[in-house]
């Protein structure tokens, strides 16, 4: 439980944006940081102190990371479960391997979040072609097949209408378990930023509301337009998982707020969060370095909102050639993630727009 020293080494699983921010947010705190990464020329490697590049299953790679540093932490939720039980057993892991058991397949994740008491879109699990039908008499035939794992950014997911090839969807189904979820008539979308130190504190940040396309996360302003009594809910309810998860470090939980006033958590993501990129220009502390005050046993810093209002917005694919108006634009802060190649659908850079008045 001894506080990191400055100068300490921090490791990192995983080597893209996420990992390249808490990487720089990690050196501003005085640290070292440490990257393990598969691909070769990750967005965080370019940033960090050394750059382990090697597959999730190399034993020998994964020792020598962990002889290096003197914690661990992760930027992407994808890393084996057995890979981070072998560094845990070699060195601190912060968050524990329990918030991944729990966060990484939807089926043990939702069945987590109902067994407290909070709710969920509704949901069957499917686990072949067979599961199908019995799934959309239950629940309806409009709705989406997500798969259980690997899922992210609209990934994984078919839309289910009432005039579905529902033959044609079945065969689709064979290679993976799914589950079936309703689709939710949401007036919002939300999520709750916190943090969770090693002592067991817990800082968040304001509620964020966010906007998809396609999957992905487009915009996201705060402060949201909802009530304080909603505000205060969501923030009941990611504490509660936090608590539950013995969380150390930053999580993300996303809610559907329904026309009827219902907040239903649609997932947890048990790291920094791409709805939490605002509190870089807009708080006192951003999370990538809460996050690493939470993971160096340090106590966590002030998350007070300094801008009235603030929008993020996600670079995608080739959004990330900025005009010269915008680079100069008042208010614009700029975050590009060294990316090469700008594909499309490829999360680039975001901007964070410091507005006066908050929106209605
Ligand atoms: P996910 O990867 O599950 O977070 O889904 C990405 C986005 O798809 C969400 O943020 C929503 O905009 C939309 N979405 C996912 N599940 C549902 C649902 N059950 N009902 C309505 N929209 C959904």
């Amino acid at each position: 439980m001894t506080p990191l020293k400055i100068g300490a080494t921090i490791g990192i699983l995983g080597g893209g944006q996420l990992g390249r921010m808490l990487g720089l947010a990690g050196a501003q705190l005085g640290f070292d940081i440490h990257i393990f990464e598969p691909e070769p020329d990750c967005p965080a490697g370019r940033v960090a102190a050394r750059c382990v590049t090697a597959p999730w299953d190399d034993r020998a790679a994964l020792a020598d990371f962990a002889a290096q540093v003197d914690v661990i932490t992760f930027e992407f939720e994808n890393v084996p479960l057995e890979s981070l039980a072998f560094l845990a057993a070699l060195k601190p892991l912060r968050p524990g391997t329990q918030s991944l058991t729990l966060t990484k397949d939807r089926l043990i994740e939702k069945q987590f979040i109902n067994s407290l008491g909070i709710a969920t879109a509704p949901f069957v699990a499917v686990d072949g072609p067979d599961d199908l039908r019995p799934a959309l008499a239950a629940l309806g035939p409009n709705g989406i097949l997500k798969t259980r794992q690997l899922g992210y950014d609209g990934k994984g997911q078919m839309r289910v209408t009432p005039n579905a090839d529902i033959g044609g969807l079945a065969t689709l189904l064979a290679d993976q378990v799914w589950i079936y979820e309703g689709l939710v008539d949401f007036e919002r979308e939300v999520s709750v930023i916190l943090a969770r130190s090693l002592t067991g504190e817990i800082v968040h940040f304001d509620v964020t509301e966010n906007v998809h396309q396609r999957g992905i996360l487009n915009t996201s302003r705060v402060p949201a337009a909802i009530s304080s009594d909603l505000s205060e809910r969501a923030k009941t309810h990611a504490a509660t998982l936090a608590v539950q998860m013995e969380h150390v470090g930053v999580m993300a939980v996303e809610f559907f707020l329904t026309r009827d006033g219902s907040l239903l958590v649609n997932e947890i993501a048990p790291r920094v969060h791409n709805s939490g990129h605002w509190t870089q220009d807009g708080c006192h502390i951003c999370q990538f370095q809460q996050h690493m005050r939470a993971v160096a046993g340090w106590p966590l810093g002030d998350a007070t909102r300094h801008a009235p209002a603030i929008v993020m917005t996600n670079l995608i694919g080739e959004d990330v050639n900025l005009s010269s108006d915008t680079l100069a634009q008042e208010g614009v802060f700029v975050h590009l993630y060294g990316k090469r190649e700008a594909r499309a659908g490829r999360k680039m850079g975001h901007i964070n727009t410091v507005i006066d008045t908050p929106h209605k």
